[in-house]
């Protein structure tokens, strides 16, 4: 029973995952995200280093037997400090999250204290749920439920983050925390200003990385670490590690000397158990391509191709927020068409690209979101460059005119039905069965 492979021990599960494979393979994936992580990392995070108990840290555990363990922690660690160019003397780093949720709430429950007041980008701007979100009727994220929490917002104008509106209103509301960092912005950070802001308030500044970091480390974007006091990312985004969180903390505070501790004892034993062993030698494997000299042509890439994909876009007549990109991300608001994000995303889905319906700035329900995010990442993964990306751009112009269509012949099964059969990938399955006939020969 042990050492039997998936297929003959569980042929149902062995089966979905050979379609996901398919899907994976054969369809193009535009989740921001989302990327398409090594066949060293998934190695790694499928080892069975997913057998042991660790709780606590290297040296200091609470379990017998982790003599290897310490010594991948510790490699984790050092290798997570070198892929971000950090000194180890002022920055340290945790590598235990679970997730970048997890990662968040150990951050907040290290940073401040329960009932304490926190600043981040609204959800419809562009802000992630774990930065204090909560609507009119519900607190629903455990950073609106245990903090007091107040969003900044970006300009109807330009859709840029209002840092003139923020400081404003911090000095009002007087956050303890300030949280920058969004799960659909598609610009960079002023991060200088943020940290005028925190001063003048007394606030820490945590950055949320999660989508960009990948970019940031290879210093095709500006650099958090530099003005922030706790750094936060996902490790399964531009980073392309397996599904984890990684809590990078400044060590020479002089408000906070004890910042270590604090994010350490918030992972373990605030906020979780053992750590995923088998995760965080897949960290470890990711973030040494990521400290490859090829991690930065890669980077480079991601941005060029999502900036191709925009100007394809705006080619076209669409309408993108705020004009175009700096990073892996485009924003399109579909409303100008009267489509929503969601009609686009099944009409996709049945020609096998893969994008998530998004708030644009200024919807009025963020239940029917009037825009779709795309991003860049994994695509460039799989090699794509510009001209690639140019004939994706030109399959999304005929996924937006056929949900147009769709829309207006609204019920109609027929068209329905043609839509599925004329898009259904003959070609991809032949594809796929390639990949798996190049997989069984390897
Ligand atoms: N932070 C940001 C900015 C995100 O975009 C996300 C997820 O998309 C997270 C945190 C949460 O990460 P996870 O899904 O790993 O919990």
């Amino acid at each position: 029973m042990l050492y039997a492979p998936l297929a003959e021990i569980d042929p149902e599960v062995k089966n979905i995952i050979d379609k996901e494979t398919w899907r994976q393979f054969t369809g193009l994936e535009l989740i921001a995200s989302e990327n398409l992580t090594s066949q060293a990392t998934m190695e790694a995070n499928g080892s069975i280093l997913t057998n042991k108990y660790s709780e606590g840290l290297p040296g200091a555990r609470y379990y017998g037997g982790n003599e290897y363990i310490d010594e991948l922690e510790v490699l984790c660690r050092k290798r997570a400090l070198t892929a971000f160019n950090l000194d180890p003397a002022v920055w340290g780093v945790n590598v235990q999250p679970y997730s970048g949720s997890t990662a968040n709430f150990a951050a907040l429950t290290a940073l401040i204290q329960p009932q304490d007041r926190l600043m981040g980008l609204g959800l419809p701007d562009g802000g992630h749920l774990t930065h204090g979100y909560y609507t009119a009727k519900k607190k629903m994220t455990a950073s609106s439920i245990y903090f007091q929490s107040y969003p900044y917002a970006i300009t109807p104008d330009t859709n840029l983050v209002d840092y003139a509106a923020l400081a404003a209103q911090a000095k009002v509301f007087k956050p303890r925390l300030v949280i920058c960092g969004a799960s659909a912005y598609p610009r960079d950070w002023d991060y200088g200003k943020l940290r005028e802001i925190c001063d003048k308030e007394g606030a820490f500044l945590m950055a949320d990385i999660a989508h960009t970091s990948g970019l940031i480390a290879a210093q095709e974007l500006d650099n958090p670490f530099e003005y922030c006091d706790v750094v936060t990312t996902t490790t399964h985004k531009t980073l392309r590690g397996p599904r984890a969180g990684l809590i990078f903390f400044r060590r020479d505070r002089p408000n906070a000397p004890d910042l270590e501790k604090r994010v350490n004892d918030a992972v373990f034993p605030a906020c979780q158990g053992g750590p995923h062993n088998n995760t965080i030698s897949a960290i470890a494997t990711s973030l040494l391509q990521v400290s490859r000299p090829e991690w930065k042509a890669y980077a480079k890439q991601v941005i060029a191709n999502a900036r191709a994909l925009g100007e394809s876009l705006v080619a076209n007549g669409y309408k993108l927020q705020t004009g175009g990109t700096d990073n892996h991300l485009v924003l399109m608001d579909l409303r100008p068409l009267g489509l929503t994000g969601s009609k686009v995303e099944k009409i996709c889905d049945l020609m096998g690209i893969t994008i998530n319906k998004n708030a644009v700035s200024g919807d009025a329900s963020a239940q029917v979101p009037g825009g779709i995010r795309l991003g860049t990442s994994a695509l460039t993964s799989r090699d794509m460059k510009e001209e690639d990306i140019k004939v994706v751009a030109d399959f999304l112009h005929r996924a937006v005119q056929l949900s147009l269509l769709v829309q207006k012949e609204a019920g109609s099964k027929l068209l329905k039905d043609f839509v599925r059969v004329a898009t259904t990938p003959q070609e991809g399955k032949q594809g796929y069965a390639q990949v798996k006939q190049l997989r069984d020969e390897v």
